[in-house]
């Protein structure tokens, strides 16, 4: 009971949640400080007719890290859904970045379906005024700064680098990475609400699987100074948005629109709508143009790095299979059998599997 009257403190006590259906209304968090009189905001559309095509050649993205193994702290925040790494090695370099940035964690935005077997979006960025279904932000910080808060506090424009996906749901592909990420390792643990620190989920992942050196690295991608897409609005955003889209199944999408908010609802739609550009570029950087960086600026291997991958083995198995879960707090595992369709990798002498 005690335990019970903290909460219900906690919860009086915090300040309003923002609300995406209330970003036309006057004296919403949408309506208040930089998020109402900035001129750079996020997200905005992405207008063909109006890019500046960059023509000289420029460092590809080269992630480091990105590969190995991590433990991912999964939450339904009531607006969205977040995944942290328990760990901040994975950066990158290149990209027409001039620092190295350092992931803290990625989250998507998504629309809802159209009660007729079809989905509406969803993406923040749209193109040439659409929306795709959904967009997922791979949110970085600049290495130099000791965390995610301290880049945030800095408030410089390029403090933070979020890569963004556009998710397109395509029937007529094979189940993708996001498709195994969202239905096969998440689905269930973000269904619902979770303001309770202590039952975040951990899952086991690879970031790679969305993001690598050689897929993403040459892709081509669009380029603006924008900000933070949730209040408070922060202009301290390079955005990158990839050309190529994330293709998802109908499925998939199914199983994004039913996971409630903290109302209880449907979290649909959690998307801010396009803001306008007052005169900032955006320019459009053609993969072909991406090349080998000159000199690298950071070693792919570390010691450390190999002693994690001696430390897993790598499997391919069809059926059932245990799963095993860690609870952050206790470092207790459980263990459940789960039906999955193919593993990479468990690590050696434990339970612990990795899916693809
Ligand atoms: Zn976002």
């Amino acid at each position: 009971m005690k335990l019970f009257g903290t909460f219900v403190s906690v919860v009086l006590a915090a300040p309003a949640v923002y609300d995406y259906t209330a970003q036309s209304t006057a004296g919403s968090v949408w309506d208040q400080g930089v998020c109402q009189t900035g001129t750079g905001q996020s997200p905005i559309d992405v207008d063909e007719s109006n890019l500046t095509t960059v023509t000289e050649k420029f460092d590809k993205f080269t992630f480091v890290n990105y590969e190995n193994p991590h433990k991912w702290t999964v939450k339904n925040t009531g607006h969205g859904v977040k995944i942290v790494p328990d760990v901040e090695d994975m950066t990158f370099t290149g990209g027409a970045f001039s620092e190295e940035y350092k992931l803290a964690q990625f989250h998507f935005h998504w629309g809802q379906g159209d009660g007729q077997g079809g989905y509406t979006g969803g993406s923040e960025h749209t193109f040439n005024g659409n929306h795709y279904f959904s967009e997922v932000h791979f949110v970085h910080y600049k290495s130099s700064h000791s965390d995610l808060s301290a880049a945030v506090a800095s408030g410089n424009q390029d403090d933070l680098a979020v890569l963004g996906f556009w998710l397109e749901i395509d029937d007529s592909i094979d189940e993708g990475p996001f498709d195994y990420l969202i239905t096969d390792i998440v689905d269930d643990k973000v269904q619902a609400y979770n303001n309770v620190t202590e039952t975040n989920e951990v899952i086991f992942w690879s970031a790679n699987h969305i993001i690598d050196t050689d897929d993403v690295g040459s892709s081509s991608f669009y380029r603006y100074d924008g900000g933070l897409t949730t209040p408070t609005c922060n202009e301290i955003v390079t955005w990158t948005v990839f050309k190529d889209t994330i293709k998802i199944k109908a499925a998939t999408a199914a199983k994004m629109t039913t996971f409630s908010n903290d109302n209880q609802g449907a979290l649909v739609n959690n998307f801010r709508e396009t803001q306008d550009l007052n005169g900032r570029a955006v320019k459009f950087y053609d993969g072909s143009l991406a090349k080998d960086p000159s000199a690298p600026t950071s070693t792919p291997t570390t010691s450390n790095n190999t002693e994690k991958k001696s430390k897993v083995d790598a499997k391919v198995a069809f059926g059932m299979l245990p799963v095993s879960f860690e609870d952050p707090l206790s470092g207790e595992v459980s263990t459940v059998m789960k039906p999955v369709q193919k593993i990479i990798m468990c690590f050696t002498n434990s339970d612990l599997c990795m899916f693809q």
